[in-house]
Formats: C-alpha cells, structure tokens, sequence
C-alpha cells in the first residue's frame, strides 16, 4: 500500500485545528504509520520547498512554515497520495472545494492548514525525508478488513 506525508502547518496549530484535521484522515479510513511535532530548519524547509526557492513569497513561506512547530504524519493506504491530496483540496484554499480540509476551515493560499505529497515519487522522498525507519511503525489494523473489500487488499 502507498504511504504519504501530511503536514499539519502553523497556522492550524494557532487555530487549535490539530485534532479535527486529523480526525478528517481517520475518517477516510487511511491508517496512521507515523506521526511528530518537528521545528522546520532552514535546510529541511529548503529542500522540502525547493520547487519554490526562486518565487517571490518563497521568503513569506519560510518564515509561515517556521513560525510555530508543525504535526508531521505519515498516512498509509490504497492509492492514499491520491487521495489525500483530493481530501486536502486546491493550494488556494478560499477556492478549494467544500468538503475538503482546505475547502471547509480556510480561506488563505499560504495559511492553508496542510502539506499533502503531490505523487508516488514525491511521497516516498518526503516521508523518508521527514521520518527515519525506526520512527514508521507496520502493524496489523483491525481497520482495514472493514475499509477496504478483500480483493483490494489481497494482492
Ligand atoms: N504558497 C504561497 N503562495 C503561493 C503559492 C504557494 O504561500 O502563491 C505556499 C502555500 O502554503 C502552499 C505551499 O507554498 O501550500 C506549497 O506550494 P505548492 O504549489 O506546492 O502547493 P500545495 O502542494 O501545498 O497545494
Ligand atoms: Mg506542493
């Protein structure tokens, strides 16, 4: 099954959104394999944006992203980069689609509550970037029989 990474951003850390945002992710059924609150460092921050780092609000980002700590997690399920990322909605989070994170709790592009790994590529980089092995947990989830129908989970 693939796995991606979420980050929960500053701005929902001051918001007290923490607990619902998660609970959103639950609620779809992806199963949690990894989770911490992390201080971005310049470097991380850097190559985690670095298709960003020559845009003119690059520097208003950085300094977003570095303003509280972040929850970063890493989620595990059938096509879930996929589906995370439909489940956070557009970058622009006053146009993202109600029903979505993005498109029900926030109205800003650059306070827009969530990080969510953008393809299959992406999101293996990603959660190895933020998590080291030992800190990525397998386990058997009593979830998944009832999420998913046996010939999706069998082979
Ligand atoms: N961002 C911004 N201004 C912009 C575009 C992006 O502040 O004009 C911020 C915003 O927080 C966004 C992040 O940079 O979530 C990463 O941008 P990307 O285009 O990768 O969007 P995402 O993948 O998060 O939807
Ligand atoms: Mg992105």
């Amino acid at each position: 099954m693939e796995r991606t990474l979420v980050l929960i951003k500053p701005d929902a850390i001051q918001r007290g959104l923490v607990g619902r945002i998660i609970s959103r992710f639950e609620d779809k059924g992806l199963k949690l394999v990894g989770i911490k609150f992390m201080t971005l460092g310049d470097q991380l921050l850097n190559e985690h944006y670095s298709h960003l780092l020559d845009k003119p609000f690059f520097p208003g980002t950085r300094s977003f992203m570095q303003s509280t700590p972040v929850v970063a997690i890493c989620w595990e399920g059938l096509d879930c980069v996929d589906a995370v990322r439909r489940l956070c909605g557009v970058t622009k989070a006053r146009e993202a689609a109600p029903g979505t994170i993005r498109g029900d709790l926030a109205m800003s592009v650059q306070a827009n509550l969530v990080h969510a790994s953008d393809s299959i590529e992406t999101a293996a980089t990603e959660v190895k970037r933020f998590f080291d092995d030992s800190e990525l947990f397998g386990y058997s989830s009593s979830m998944t029989g009832a999420v998913y129908s046996s010939d999706e989970i069998d082979g």
